[in-house]
């Protein structure tokens, strides 16, 4: 039975990329060695990273002035990296869901961290609006996409200050314009490789300006001066994140497959909300994330979730499963996802429906 991968993160990859991963696997680049084997200091690792870092610029339209880095650790690390690196004072954050909370707690280990604004009063079902961002804060942090509670931010705002994003989960969905970001991160796992790749794009003029001392991994600038090669980066993982990019530039890059997310989103909602059974958990349609649709059983009949859940995996989707803080269930609908795929969860929806 074909499987139609809606997991959260780790998550579903073109099957491109897949396929170019496992030759590599057993020849990389024609050098008779696994990609699973080679040094991080040959030339040909040396050429596929600064291909993939080069791509990774074109792709996105980075301004001059912007470095990427490949790194480790997860986005999780840069939550206390980017106070280190450029926390003085006084930091502010958009709290809109578990991992935009996780960031500001590391914050205040740096200075004082100020919650400009939090849906939590709703379970993150909405992102706040009317807020005002301190012109005295060294910069402001927000999540774009919250991957948990299916919330997302789908433009680039203006910001007094240096603005801080955590793109982990739609990062490549959408034409960004970077320049009104000072650095921009994730975790590669959700829409562009497996995991052990974080990305961070960072304006070179914002770093360097902090007071305190730093450990040499920690610093931004480390990584700048060596392409990310200071220590061994996660070689496989920017070989996968290098074939996403090339078969996303392949079919018309972020505004082409930004159309295809519309849609592909578009139908899923339509779907819920026409629905007798099932409501979205983000009322506006505004605030509804492209890449994680999330939605529960109406309370009349929630002891039906089980049930649903069962019929689902049984028809061959996975990862239909809703995050334990909001239950229910969240289809994630990243850049590799089909329309074919969304189709067959509607059609599995509409067949459950039908028999209740
Ligand atoms: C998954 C995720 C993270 C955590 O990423 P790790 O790489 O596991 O540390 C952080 N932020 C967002 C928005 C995420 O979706």
């Amino acid at each position: 039975m074909k499987k139609h991968n809606f997991n959260a993160g780790p998550s579903i990859l073109p099957q491109y990329a897949i396929d170019q991963t496992a030759e590599a696997v057993k020849n990389f680049s024609g050098t008779g060695l696994s990609i699973l084997e080679v040094s991080h200091r040959s030339k040909e690792v040396d050429a596929m990273n600064l291909e993939a870092m080069a791509l990774f610029k074109e792709l996105l339209d980075i301004p001059e002035g912007y470095r990427v880095l490949f790194l480790g650790g997860g986005a999780s690390t840069q939550f206390f990296t980017i106070p280190y690196n450029l926390l003085e004072t006084k930091a502010a954050y958009l709290v809109t869901g578990a991992w935009a909370k996780k960031a500001a707690k590391e914050a205040k280990l740096f200075g004082t961290m100020e919650v400009v604004a939090t849906s939590e009063d709703k379970n993150f079902t909405y992102i706040p609006k009317g807020y005002s961002i301190p012109e005295d804060a060294d910069y402001f942090h927000i999540t774009t996409n919250n991957t948990i509670f299916g919330t997302e931010i789908k433009y680039d705002m203006d910001s007094p200050v240096t603005l801080v994003a955590d793109m982990s989960s739609d990062i490549f969905s959408r034409p960004v314009d970077v320049s009104k970001y000072g650095l921009i991160y994730g975790g590669a796992q959700k829409n562009l490789a497996p995991a052990g790749l974080t990305f961070v794009i960072v304006k070179e003029e914002i770093l360097g300006k902090v007071s305190r001392p730093m450990p040499t991994m920690v610093d931004y600038r480390t990584h700048i001066k060596s392409d990310s090669m200071f220590n061994t980066p996660p070689v496989f993982a920017i070989f996968t994140a290098l074939q996403t990019m090339k078969w996303l530039k392949e079919l018309g890059g972020v505004a082409a497959i930004q159309k295809t997310n519309i849609e592909k989103a578009k139908h899923l909602y339509d779907q819920i909300d026409g629905s007798k059974l099932f409501v979205a958990t983000v009322p506006d349609p505004e605030d509804r994330s492209l890449m994680n649709v999330c939605f529960v059983m109406k309370p009349e009949y929630k002891e039906l979730e089980g049930e649903f859940q069962t019929f689902a995996s049984g028809k061959g989707m996975v990862g239909v499963k809703g995050h334990r803080d909001v239950g229910g269930f969240r289809a994630s609908l990243y850049n590799a996802m089909p329309m074919e795929s969304v189709d067959a969860l509607i059609a599995c929806m509409r067949e459950f429906e039908a028999a209740h």
